[in-house]
């Protein structure tokens, strides 16, 4: 199997286990676990032993796993603080305590992993192009800042791996969605690209980890505590889940985050 390892990421085998890590996110894994599963399993269906093995490997216990009953594309963030909590219809879940455990589900979808490392608060986000354009990233963070006092400087911000500029190819509707909404950041010449006609419709390609980045930045986060896995999910079919190119067959990677 290919590695994806980066100067961002380390891939792990463990046995018939596989995930991704932000090197960054290590530093500080005496406190915070989290990782990002690929195709070695598929966590669209919980059959349960999916879990326990992932669970096994990390170091976590599986009994405290908080899941998101349907993540529906928007920018609701939950604050969770006991696993009793069964979340629904939302794409984001933040805690400051300890032991409950994050897993969001994502097939090109943006997983975006917060980290306060002074007040100890994480954040689990699922950024659908939808819930990029709802700023969920900013309303995380916002949270975070209200519910618990974080500071913007403090936060380490890592964008996993999702579809990237090379495959967003998008119609010129939804792209006007992304010119309109960003156009106060005066960035639309570099995360909007014109693409190919094709059977006379305008594509186009837009970056959605720069917006991401971007739409941080303005609210505080410092750029060297931005860290991005590039790793497009496309681009890596053969490892990662994708939703462009299964489509309905698609299956689902999974962002796992918990303090300890
Ligand atoms: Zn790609």
């Amino acid at each position: 199997m290919r590695d994806l390892s980066n100067e961002n990421i380390v891939h792990i085998q463990d046995g018939d286990i596989e995930y991704l890590q932000f090197r960054k996110l290590l530093e500080y894994k005496d406190k915070v676990i989290h990782c990002y599963t690929t195709r070695s399993d598929d966590y669209k269906i919980d059959n349960g032993v999916n879990y326990k093995k992932l669970y096994n490997s990390l170091n976590l216990d599986y009994n405290k796993l908080v899941k998101i009953k349907e993540q529906i594309h928007s920018n609701y963030v939950q604050i969770v603080e006991s696993k009793e909590v069964k979340p629904d219809k939302v794409d984001g879940l933040i805690t400051d305590k300890k032991g409950i455990s994050f897993s969001l589900r994502f097939a090109d979808c943006t997983p975006i992993y917060l980290y306060d490392p002074v007040k100890n608060v994480i954040g689990d986000i699922h950024s659908g192009w939808k819930g990029t354009v709802g700023k969920i990233a900013q309303v995380a963070v916002k949270k975070m800042q209200e519910e618990y006092n974080s500071k913007p400087e403090d936060i380490i911000c890592c964008i996993g791996p999702a579809i990237g500029k090379c495959h967003f190819e998008v119609d010129e509707d939804v792209k006007n969605i992304f010119e309109n909404t960003f156009s106060y950041m005066n960035i639309n010449d570099k995360i909007i690209e014109k693409g190919e006609l094709k059977e006379g419709k305008q594509k186009y390609f837009i970056d959605t980890n720069l917006i991401n980045r971007k739409m941080l930045e303005e609210i505080g986060l410092l750029k060297e505590n931005i860290i991005e896995s590039n790793i497009c999910t496309v681009c890596n079919k053969d490892i990662l889940h994708s939703y462009r190119v299964d489509r309905k067959n698609a299956g689902r990677n999974t962002a796992i985050m918990s303090l300890i």
